[in-house]
C-alpha cells in the first residue's frame, strides 16, 4: 500500500473517533472565515477569542505603554498557523508570527511529511536557568569561595524568599557553584545560581534573586560585587526533537541531496549560520507568537553552536538502516507559558491558547520541533526546486 493511503486512511480513522487532527487539508486554501471555524473547533475557541483573532488581537495604547517606555504606536506582523504537526502522539496547530514569505507553509510541509513515520518525538529537560554574580578584585580565592560555599545553604533559602510562589510550585534555586576567571584587569570569582524557573521564561525571577543575594555575598565576603544578571546561555534547559522522513516518501536522490547539503553545513560557516537560521524562522516565529523572549532564544541559540567545538549546526541528519531520512535536533530553548507578556498580549494569549501546550517544557519541544521541520523543508526546497520557486510564488502576491 502506499504510504499516502497509509496516512489517509489513519486521518479517516481519527475523524471517525472524532480526535482532533492538525492534519486539515488543503487549509491555505480554504477562506479566512473557514479557517477561523477549523481553529475554533480544533482549539475550542469562544465567540469572543474569534472576534479578537478577526479584529487583529489588537494592543490597546494603554497595554502597550505600560510594556514599554515613550510609546507613540504599535507594528503588527502577520500570525498565521502552521498545520500538521504530530508530536509525541499529540496535534498541534501552530500559531507562528512572521513577516517572511513561505516560512509557514515549509513549517506545515515539513511536518506533513514527517507524519508517514509518526510525526515528531520531543523530550526537554528540566527548566533550569542560570544566573550570575560578579565578585571582582579578589585576591584569596581559596578563602573566598569557602566563605561563599559555607554560606551556601542561607543563600540559597534567601533567593528563594523572593519566589514562595515558586517554590510552592516545586520550583526555585537549587544550586549554587562558583567559577574563577583571570581576566586582563583582576581576577574575578563568578557566583552560578541554578534556579528551577518552571513555567516561566525566568529572567525577572532570577534577577530579582540575584540582586538580593548579592549585597549578602558581598557582606560575606568583604568584596565588590559589579553584575547580577541572567544568562541567556540555558545549556542545563534544553529541548530535543526528532523525526524520520520516509525513502519512499522523499525519494532516495533527495535524501542523498540533503545529506551532502549538510555536510556542506557542517564544514563551511558561511553556510553554517544560513542553516541556523532556517532554524529560527520557525523557533523565532513561535516565540514572536507566544509572546516569549525570542533575542534571549537566538543568543542562546547561536551561543550553543559554537559552545565546546567550532560553529556547528543545531541539527543532524543521518540515514537510518531502511534508508529513511533521520533528522534531529539539540538546543536550549528558554520559553515561558506564563510571565513576560505572555499573558498580557492579546495575540500572545490566544496563540497559547491555540497551541494548547500545557507547560514551558512542551512549548520547548513543540519549538524544537518546528526547527526541524523548518531546517528539513528550507534543504528540501534546496536541493530540489530552489528556495526561489515557493518563494517568489508567495512573494508575487504581495506585489
Ligand atoms: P515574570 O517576571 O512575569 O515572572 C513569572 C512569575 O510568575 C514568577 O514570579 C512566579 O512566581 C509566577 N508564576 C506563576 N505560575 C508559575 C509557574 N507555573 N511557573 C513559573 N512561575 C510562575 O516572568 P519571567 O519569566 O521571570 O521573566 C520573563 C521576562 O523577563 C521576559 O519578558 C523577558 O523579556 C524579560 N527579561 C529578559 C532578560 C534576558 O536577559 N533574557 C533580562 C531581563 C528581563
Amino acid at each position: 500500500m502506499h504510504f499516502f493511503q497509509t496516512e489517509n486512511i489513519l486521518f479517516q480513522k481519527m475523524a471517525f473517533f472524532n480526535k482532533k487532527t492538525s492534519k486539515i487539508s488543503f487549509f491555505y486554501k480554504k477562506t479566512y472565515q473557514e479557517k477561523l471555524e477549523e481553529l475554533k473547533n480544533f482549539a475550542n475557541l469562544t465567540e469572543q477569542d474569534i472576534f479578537e483573532l478577526k479584529n487583529l488581537a489588537q494592543l490597546s495604547f494603554g497595554t502597550a505603554d505600560k510594556m514599554v517606555e515613550n510609546v507613540i504606536s504599535t507594528i503588527q506582523i502577520p500570525l498565521g498557523i502552521a498545520t500538521n504537526f504530530l508530536i509525541n502522539k499529540k496535534n498541534y496547530l501552530v500559531p507562528m508570527a512572521t513577516e517572511e514569505p513561505s516560512v509557514i507553509a515549509a513549517a506545515s510541509n515539513g511536518a506533513k511529511l514527517a507524519r508517514f513515520s509518526g510525526g515528531f518525538t520531543a523530550t526537554s529537560t528540566q527548566p533550569i536557568m542560570i544566573g550570575q554574580i560578579q565578585i571582582i578584585n579578589i585576591k584569596n580565592i581559596k578563602e573566598i569561595k569557602s566563605k561563599i560555599l559555607q554560606n551556601k545553604n542561607f543563600l540559597l533559602k534567601l533567593a528563594n524568599k523572593q519566589d514562595i510562589f515558586l517554590q510552592k510550585l516545586g520550583g526555585g534555586a537549587i544550586n549554587l557553584k562558583l567559577k574563577t576567571l583571570k581576566t586582563n584587569r583582576c581576577n574575578m570569582l563568578i557566583v552560578n545560581l541554578f534556579v528551577n524557573v518552571k513555567d516561566a521564561m525566568g529572567a525577572n525571577i532570577i534577577n530579582t534573586m540575584l540582586e538580593k543575594i548579592a549585597p549578602e555575598i558581598e557582606k560575606i565576603t568583604n568584596h565588590k560585587i559589579l553584575l547580577k544578571i541572567i544568562s541567556n546561555l540555558s545549556i542545563y534547559r534544553m529541548a530535543k526533537a526528532k523525526a524520520v522522513w520516509k525513502k519512499e516518501i522523499l525519494g532516495q536522490d533527495t535524501i542523498e541531496n540533503i545529506l551532502d547539503a549538510y555536510e556542506f553545513a557542517k564544514i563551511d560557516i558561511f553556510r553554517t549560520v544560513t542553516h541556523n537560521k532556517g532554524i529560527m524562522n520557525g523557533i523565532d516565529a513561535v516565540a514572536l507568537a507566544t509572546g516569549n523572549d525570542f533575542r534571549a532564544i537566538e543568543a542562546g541559540a547561536h551561543g550553543y553552536a559554537c559552545y565546546k567545538k567550532k560553529y556547528a549546526p543545531l541539527t543532524h541528519y543521518y540515514k537510518n538502516k531502511n534508508q529513511d531520512l533521520v533528522g534531529k535536533i539539540y538546543l536550549p530553548i528558554p520559553v515561558g507559558t506564563i510571565g513576560g507578556i505572555t499573558n498580557i498580549h492579546p495575540s500572545a494569549k490566544l496563540s497559547l491558547k491555540i497551541l494548547g501546550a500545557k507547560s514551558a517544557c512542551e512549548l520547548s519541544q513543540i519549538m524544537a520541533s518546528v526547527g526541524l521541520a523548518q531546517n528539513f523543508a528550507a534543504l528540501k526546497a534546496l536541493v530540489t526546486d530552489g528556495i526561489q520557486k515557493g518563494h517568489m510564488t508567495l512573494h508575487k502576491r504581495k506585489l
